[in-house]
Parts: C-alpha cells; sequence; structure tokens
C-alpha cells in the first residue's frame, strides 16, 4: 500500500515513511492511494477474531513495510486484557434495544485515544530502532491527547515528548494526569491561550522544515495516519457485536472533535463495513454540525471557541476534516488543495456547490449539537434509567445518537471517556461523585513537573532546543 497527500503530492510513500510525520510537504494530508475492500467471504472470516487478531488483519492490509511476524507480536503486545481491563477490549454495553455504548475507554488514561496511542508507542519505538534513531514528539492537547501520548511513550526508547497544552483549561484530573508524569522523556508544557494557539504552535514549528530535520520533530497529533487506522479496528469489532450475521446494519454516533474518529468510521465504510449512518456529534463547538447542516465549513476564531463541559471537542477548525473532504470530492487534489490551502487558510472558510453538498448523504454522515444543559439532563437520564454513568462526551454522543438514528437500525455511540475525568458535571447532573479506579485515588495529590509559557513559537523552540538531547 502506498500514501498520497490530499494536496497532490504525488510521491510515493510507504506506511512506516509517514508513521513519523505529520502534514505532507505540500500542506495536505496523507490517506492511502486506495481503501482495501473487504468481502463477505472476509467479513465471515473476521467475525469472532479476538480484538488483537482483528486488528492485525486490517493492519496489514495498509502496512507492507513490517515483517507480518513483528507487526503481530507488536499488536498482540498493545491489545492486552492488562491494558484495557478486558478480553472483548471494546465491549459493548446494551443501554435499550438498538442503543449501545461501544467501551473505548478503559486504557491508562481513561479515554478512547488510548486505542491508538498505545500501538503508536510500540510503533514509534519498534521503528526508530531499526532505523537507529530517535525523535521529539511535538504536540498539542486540550486533554486527552496529551496524556494518552505521554502514557503511550513515558520510558520508550528513543522518543521524547513536548505536549502544549492550554494553561488552566483542562480538568484537574487531566492536569494532574498529565503533570504528575516523572518520566525524563515527558515535558509538559501550559501555554498561555486555547487550545487551538496550542496547535498553531505545533504547526508553525513543523512549518521550519530546518528545525524540524535538524531538532528531529514529529507528532502524534489525530493527523497522524497510524491513529486513525488503529481507530478503524475498532468500528470492525463493534459491529461484530452488535450483529449475527454480515447481512445486518449498524450505526455509529461519535461525538467529534478534530473529526478522527469519525474519519476513522468513515474509512472503515469505505472499506465495506456495513454502517448506515455515521452520526457525529458535537457541542456548543458546531463548526462540523453546520458543515454537515448547510455545507458550509467556517473556521472560528479564539473568541468564538466556546470552554465547555465537554473539552476534548472544544474546536474551532478540525484538523482531520480535510482527509473527508478530499473523498468526498471524488479525490479532486486541484479542488481540495482550492478549498484548504487558499480558501481556509486566506478566507476562514468555505462553501461547498449544491452538487457537492449532495454528495454527503451517499457517505452515510448526519450530525446534531448537544449543550451543556443537554448532556447535564442525557447524564442524569442515563443513570437513572440505566444504572450507568457516562461521560460528558459520551452525553453529547447519545443525545444526538437518539435524534438522528436511522429508524430500524442498532446504534452504537462510542464512549469516548470516563466520567471519573470530569467530576465537576458529573456533580452537577448526579450530586456525587464519579466512579474512579482505585490506584488513582491520590491523582491530584501527587507532585506536578511542568513548565508554563506564553503562545509564543519561538519560546517554545528554544525549550526544544535546549532539551531535546541526553
Ligand atoms: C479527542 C476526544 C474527542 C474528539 O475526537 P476527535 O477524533 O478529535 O473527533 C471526543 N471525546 C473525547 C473524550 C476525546 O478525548
Amino acid at each position: 500500500m502506498k500514501y498520497i497527500s490530499t494536496r497532490g503530492d504525488a510521491t510515493e510513500r510507504h506506511f512506516c515513511d509517514i508513521l513519523l510525520e505529520g502534514l505532507a510537504p505540500d500542506g495536505g494530508l496523507y490517506l492511502p492511494m486506495h481503501y482495501p475492500q473487504v468481502d463477505a467471504a472476509t467479513l465471515a472470516r473476521w467475525r469472532g477474531l479476538p480484538y488483537a487478531e482483528l486488528a492485525f488483519e486490517i493492519l496489514s492490509l495498509y502496512i507492507d513495510d513490517i515483517p507480518a511476524a513483528d507487526l503481530k507480536a507488536l499488536v498482540k503486545r498493545t491489545y492486552t486484557k492488562d491494558v484495557f481491563g478486558t478480553d472483548a477490549i471494546v465491549p459493548l454495553k446494551k443501554l435499550e434495544n438498538g442503543v449501545y455504548l461501544e467501551a473505548l475507554s478503559n486504557g491508562p488514561t481513561l479515554a478512547f485515544k488510548d486505542m491508538a496511542m498505545q500501538l503508536l508507542g510500540n510503533l514509534f519505538e519498534y521503528e526508530l530502532e531499526r532505523r537507529g534513531e530517535t525523535l521529539n514528539i511535538l504536540g498539542a492537547t486540550s486533554g486527552d491527547t496529551g496524556s494518552a501520548a505521554e502514557y503511550a511513550m513515558r520510558g520508550k526508547h528513543g522518543v521524547r515528548v513536548f505536549m502544549l497544552s492550554p494553561n488552566g483549561r483542562m480538568s484537574p484530573f487531566q492536569q494532574a494526569q498529565m503533570f504528575s508524569l516523572q518520566d525524563e522523556n515527558i515535558h509538559n508544557i501550559a501555554i498561555e491561550g486555547v487550545f487551538d494557539d496550542c496547535q498553531d504552535i505545533v504547526k508553525a514549528v513543523s512549518n521550519d522544515l530546518a528545525f524540524k530535520r535538524e531538532q528531529r520533530i514529529g507528532t502524534v497529533n489525530s493527523i497522524n495516519w497510524a491513529r486513525l487506522l488503529a481507530q478503524v479496528v475498532y468500528y470492525f469489532a463493534g459491529y461484530f457485536q452488535a450483529t449475527k450475521s454480515n447481512d445486518e446494519r449498524v450505526s455509529f454516533a461519535v461525538p467529534s472533535g478534530n473529526f478522527g474518529n469519525i474519519c476513522a468510521g468513515h474509512i472503515a465504510r469505505m472499506m465495506g463495513l456495513p454502517i448506515e449512518r455515521l452520526v457525529l456529534a458535537t457541542n456548543e463547538n458546531d463548526v462540523l454540525d453546520e458543515f454537515f447542516r448547510t455545507g458550509r465549513y467556517r473556521v472560528r476564531g479564539s473568541a468564538e471557541t466556546h470552554e465547555t463541559s465537554s473539552p476534548s471537542m472544544d474546536i474551532s477548525k478540525a484538523s482531520n476534516f480535510e482527509r473527508f473532504v478530499f473523498d468526498l470530492l471524488g479525490r479532486d487534489t486541484g479542488r481540495t488543495r482550492e478549498l484548504f490551502a487558499a480558501k481556509v487558510a486566506h478566507e476562514g472558510g468555505f462553501a461547498l456547490s449544491q452538487d457537492e453538498f449532495a454528495r454527503i448523504e451517499g457517505f452515510g454522515f448526519v450530525s446534531g449539537k448537544s449543550t451543556h444543559a443537554e448532556r447535564v439532563a442525557t447524564i442524569r437520564d442515563t443513570w437513572q434509567r440505566f444504572g450507568t454513568m457516562i461521560d460528558t462526551h459520551t452525553a453529547d454522543g447519545l443525545k444526538v445518537a437518539r435524534e438522528r438514528h436511522a429508524n430500524g437500525v442498532p446504534i452504537l455511540v462510542l464512549e469516548t471517556a470516563l466520567p471519573a475525568k470530569f467530576a465537576e458535571t458529573i456533580r452537577e447532573a448526579l450530586g456525587r461523585d464519579p466512579e474512579r479506579p482505585a490506584e488513582l485515588a491520590d491523582l491530584e495529590q501527587r507532585p506536578k513537573r511542568f513548565t508554563v509559557m506564553a503562545a509564543d513559537a519561538a519560546q517554545v523552540k528554544r525549550y526544544i532546543g535546549e532539551h531535546c538531547r541526553d
């Protein structure tokens, strides 16, 4: 399998060439040249495979430059009961007829990002060792990406992490989770600004190609192709658990921010997984909901980006979105470049033509949004009726799933975090503290290790320069 850029750079790259990369050199995102098609016989063979074996089968379709035995060992080491809590890895919980939660949040940081990041940690270590190289990972996080990356990379040979987060804008639990790590290869940098300021700094540093090369800068943000690929697996795993035969269809509801999670669902669907609808849920930051309702994509500024009680979805633009638009436009690199390199960059957004907008239905996408009051009500209702405690992001997904599911088709709501991470809203909804794993009881009391910095790419570069060598 070879990879290309959404903006037309046609240099043929293999999986391991792009594994350690962020954006393509032309500013686009990497995608495989085509989506392997999964036929009925293959689906039948995959049904009932343990999670790690299913992951190996799917990954093998996209990775041809790691020997099969090595890839298999690596995947088996990643998806274990020890790390993810159950043999099923992503067990389904039935709420009521036709409505399920798919539990993706039982990894070390209690959010679904562990699903991809734990694999990435092992892939990075493997590939760097093979090349005899080291890597300095630079990332931006509004909470869950950062902790997932740090827990995946801590203590890994040849890797250092420099993680930017918006100072004071994460929940105390999320902050403590990251800042309490004492591993020498982990650097927490708290930026005085919002998440998008952090993301802009990562982009500015990555666009300085000389610095990037010299300091061996890499990324683990959600634009990383390997992360998307790892996420494709749990759409298949959820489908097999919710159905008895491959003639059945299901829908997925996905709490969305940077469009990474649901982009993996799009890819699963393009491969032939019988997905009826991909239901995209946003919070008050509704840039994606607006797009799927109107065909207009309008990036928000910092002032228009709301701080909400589902903070991992507080985005003003969606960094993976270009991948879907590229497919929507029939992989027209010229038009994709026009929309993203010209219109998004200089006019702050774009509007699809009527003809282009009409194609969305064929891709299964529908959308909706959820507000603070609605997520609180959903958390309360789910607790009272089913005895199940859900987090704020999952609540957004469930709320929109109820509005936008297809009649008669089961819907799987992706559980993207555990309630323990968002205690304040749980107390508001339920008048009690969320459950929390016993080993994390004293998390907020542990010593913290972090550096506060202005939203200034030059300062961040200086810090990296001073700390990226032994
Ligand atoms: C990252 C995150 C999301 C959003 O996922 P995207 O891939 O950015 O769309 C939703 N919920 C939680 C809890 C997250 O951590």
